[in-house]
């Protein structure tokens, strides 16, 4: 059995979703469909909930009308048969009558829980709706059945699993079987979600709880390129990336995949491959805990980066200092990407300065403090492993015209990472490209 997530994009219109059906159409086997909302939806959600909770009322019934008509015009598009349009409008409508209910009443954050899932809701039905209508064989479950999450946000693996070995067996019979991304139910059984961008992890999980035999994330390029494309002409695909690789770049910039997707993938041994819904049958990348001894695989760079540097005369053979120092972003729940330290002194990044004011004055009690914005982090990932040869220097060469402000390596066996100006983005991007690949 695989499990068969489509992005946003991939469904994002009547006839992206014809595509998408007759792809899964072809699919062999047993496959798990895991839909994201139709591209744009989530966000139009979103908006509507941020003018609810501004009291913005009519702001949040316009957007509602909007995003119902684009639904009506999706429908006719999709659907040949009056009966399949018939029973697409009813969900339709019944979906946006409570997207409305929500509006007058006050915003808490249950508000805009609810409103946000109805993107998957939508869009799996019509989805199943179109399978029907075109002669598919195949069955709609409730993620809110199944995708619970714990009192931290987190998956609440042993309840999903459980459920799922209850839910599988009474669909035996159907070689697909379709499912929301992104939403969940909450310890409290209330409607929830898993973040932006959650659809990878809910088919990350669900691949892993059930032990799929792969989990294939359609999205619309050919999987992971070695370079950022955009920066970058000359880019090639990479066939083979270890998790911890992928994690690696998915962090770093390269957006294809969230980067908690995967986790359970990788914990569970579950492969995970990214194809391209334009080229179905290109290579795409794939996924999982084999290395590929002795390679660089890619570059991937993250933006806006502030680094902020702390130099004290007292860290000379004192302990407890970095404590200190790390103490002061754990109080502002503020993540460090990079770090590195010196007798003297320690730099780190942050890419969330939204306390930064507060962190500068509190890092201040601790020694000189200085900081550097628009900073760019760039990544080189692959088979780093410390006894290997030569392939620090590589990349440093690479980067030998280009002001280096800090450098991280060792931290993983997986990747040295690079912290530049934001004017040598480009620049560094392409020389590492030549130099590497
Ligand atoms: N629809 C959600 C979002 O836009 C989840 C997803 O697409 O992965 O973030
Ligand atoms: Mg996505």
């Amino acid at each position: 059995m695989k499990v068969q997530k489509f992005g946003g994009t991939s469904v994002g219109s009547p006839q992206r979703i014809k595509n998408v059906a007759s792809l899964i159409k072809s699919f062999p086997g047993k496959n798990i469909i895991v839909l994201s909302a139709m591209s744009g939806t989530t966000n139009s959600l979103l908006e509507i909930t941020s003018a609810i909770k501004e009291g913005e009322l009519n702001k949040a019934e316009e957007i509602t009308e909007k995003l119902y008509q684009k639904y009506l015009d999706v429908i006719q598009e999709l659907f040949s048969t009056s009966e399949a349009r018939q029973k697409a409008l009813k969900l339709v409508n019944d979906v946006f009558e409570e997207i409305k209910s929500w509006i007058p009443k006050k915003y808490t954050l249950r508000t805009e829980k609810e409103i946000v899932s109805k993107g998957e809701i939508i869009s799996t039905h019509l989805m199943q709706y179109y399978m029907e209508e075109t002669g598919e064989k195949s069955v709609l479950i409730s993620a809110l059945d199944f995708m619970f999450t714990d009192n931290n946000g987190e998956p609440a693996y042993t309840s999903i699993k459980n459920r799922l070995n209850e839910i599988m067996p009474k669909y035996k019979d159907y070689d697909t079987i379709i499912t929301q991304g992104f939403i969940c139910r909450n310890p409290e059984g209330k409607v929830d979600n898993l973040l932006r961008g959650g659809s990878d992890f809910t088919a990350s999980i669900i691949g892993a709880m059930i032990g799929a035999d792969e989990v294939d994330i359609w999205t619309d390029i050919d999987g992971m390129h070695n370079n950022d494309p955009r920066f970058v002409e000359e880019t090639d695909p990479v066939h083979n990336l270890h998790f911890e690789e992928a994690a690696e770049l998915a962090y770093f910039g390269a957006k294809i995949l969230h980067p908690t997707c995967i986790l359970p993938a990788k914990l569970n041994n579950v492969p995970v491959r990214l194809l391209n819904t334009m080229e179905p049958n290109a290579e795409g990348t794939l996924i999982n805990n084999e290395l590929e001894h002795g390679s660089i695989k890619a570059v991937a760079a993250k933006d806006n980066i502030t680094a902020i540097k702390i130099k004290s005369s007292r860290m000379l053979l004192a302990y407890g200092f970095l404590k200190k120092v790390f103490e002061v972003f754990e109080k502002y729940r503020t993540p460090i990407d990079m770090i590195a330290t010196s007798e003297v002194g320690v730099s780190l990044t942050i890419d969330d300065d939204s306390h930064i004011d507060e962190i500068i004055s509190d890092l201040k009690e601790l020694g000189t403090v200085s900081v550097d914005k628009d900073m760019v982090i760039i990544c080189v990932v692959g088979d780093l492993e410390w006894q290997n040869k030569g392939f620090e220097a590589r990349a440093l060469d690479a980067l030998r015209n280009i002001p280096v402000r800090m450098i991280s390596y060792g931290g993983s066996n997986y990747n040295i990472s690079f912290l530049i100006d934001k004017k040598n983005k480009t620049k560094a991007l392409r020389l590492l490209s030549y130099h590497l690949f």
